[in-house]
């Protein structure tokens, strides 16, 4: 039988993050947000609950959870806050995951423990100013053994935690050479603060104003061979991975976020009047609400089986990518929505609704856009080509 229950452990998780989300990130975000100020506080808080350290072992410093106890952590927070979420999610799927996934015992132990803490955030360069979707053929960046070190050059773009204060390093995806006619991509560690790395400034962005995101740009940056990630060449296969498993998490960031909807519609048509009653009173409302609720659940449903099939070692790309359709549609609904329902203080940036408005964008954008999806759900359905 198909169990939709949460186990014990996993809802336990689920209200402690509710808790937190609501007892120290909402009071205090929205001015972060406005200011557009990284959280330090708010992300060491998230350290000491083990947020960053979910899915991974306790020798590392990790939960020894798993990475549906992640999603679920994810679609809490997202349920307040975006940026928060975002932070999290990038800093373990994009940054720590891949070290643990690929990184060698001598990678693992030197860089997981602090990253598991939350003491410090990793960051996942694989975007590039020339294109994201192509990646492939929009990557410029190269990187050549010489002396026993990698010399790197090149450029990445909106690369997520790569700016904070605390962040320990970038994995840079580089050509690194050629094989039969393409190009051989390969990961390496970039330690933040290596000579030859710069960090540009902060994106002035539409959403996730509270979360760090900025562009790279290395010039004759050299770090030692050994931090080459795995085997050379492999990095189309582990970045493919590492995007499947971020899209369940963006899934779960979107699910959260179009479940906030609901929560402050609740709320507010509650306590708002028009024409003599409750606003939760009219049939219209209840109706889009009842609509937000739908697309809510379904979005949940969908990432819980991705995730599932994720923990349990099953093919789980077609349902990573539907969840992350599914889901980031039904935030960019309910987001428009939500704004509607709360009229001109929806267009206010100090009610949440709008700062979900603000986020629910990018989520249709992020680690792979909806016309990805669709091309990576159509391949796997066998009804690859064309244009
Ligand atoms: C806030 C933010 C944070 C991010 N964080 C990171 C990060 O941490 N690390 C990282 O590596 N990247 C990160 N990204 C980059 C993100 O993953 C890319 O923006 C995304 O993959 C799209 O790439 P692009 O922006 O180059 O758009 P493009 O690839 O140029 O696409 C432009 C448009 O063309 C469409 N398109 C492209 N090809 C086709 C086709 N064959 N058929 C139909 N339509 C097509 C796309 O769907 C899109 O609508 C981040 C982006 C943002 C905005």
């Amino acid at each position: 039988m198909i169990s939709f229950r949460l186990s014990d452990e996993h809802d336990q998780l689920r209200l402690t993050v509710a808790e937190f989300a609501r007892a120290v990130v909402a009071p205090v975000i929205g001015g972060f947000y406005e200011r557009g100020e990284f959280p330090y506080g708010i992300v060491a808080e998230m350290g000491k609950l083990g947020l960053f350290g979910l899915p991974f072992p306790e020798e590392y410093g990790g939960m020894g959870g798993d990475y549906f106890a992640l999603c679920l952590a994810l679609h809490e927070l997202a349920r307040v806050d975006s940026s928060v979420a975002i932070t999290l999610e990038a800093a373990v799927s994009l940054g720590a995951m891949p070290i643990y996934r690929f990184g060698s015992d001598q990678q693992r132990g030197q860089w997981l423990p602090e990253l598991c803490q939350g003491e410090r955030l990793a960051a996942f360069g694989l975007t590039e100013p020339g294109g994201g979707s192509d990646i492939v053929g929009g990557m410029r960046t190269t990187a050549r053994l010489e002396d026993g070190e990698w010399v790197i050059d090149g450029s990445k773009a909106f690369i997520t935690n790569s700016g904070t204060s605390i962040t320990s390093l970038v994995t840079a995806l580089a050509i690194t050479g050629r094989s039969a006619g393409r190009p051989e991509i390969s990961a390496i560690i970039v330690p933040s603060g290596t000579p030859g790395l710069t960090v540009g400034p902060e994106y002035s962005k539409v959403g996730w104003c509270a979360s760090d995101t900025r562009e790279l740009a290395f010039s004759s940056c050299r770090v030692p061979a050994a931090n080459l990630l795995g085997e050379a060449g492999r990095g189309y296969a582990q970045f493919l991975q590492t995007l499947d498993e971020g899209r369940v998490a963006i899934a779960a960031v979107s699910a959260g976020l179009a479940a906030g909807c609901v929560d402050e519609c609740l709320a507010y048509v509650a306590e708002r009047s028009a024409f003599g009653h409750r606003l939760g009173h009219y049939q219209a409302i209840q109706f889009k609400i009842a609509d937000m609720e739908t697309r809510a659940h379904g979005a949940m449903l969908a990432w819980y089986d991705a995730a599932a099939r994720l923990v349990a070692g099953q093919p789980f790309k077609k349902q990573a990518a539907i969840a992350k359709l599914t889901g980031s549609e039904a935030a960019m609904a309910n987001a428009r929505d939500a704004t509607q329902i709360f009229g001109g203080y929806g267009f206010m940036n100090e009610f949440p609704v709008a700062r979900f408005y603000r986020d629910a964008k990018v989520l249709e954008i992020g680690e792979g856009t909806s016309e990805v999806q669709r091309m990576v759900i159509a391949r796997e359905l066998g009804i690859s080509g064309g244009s």
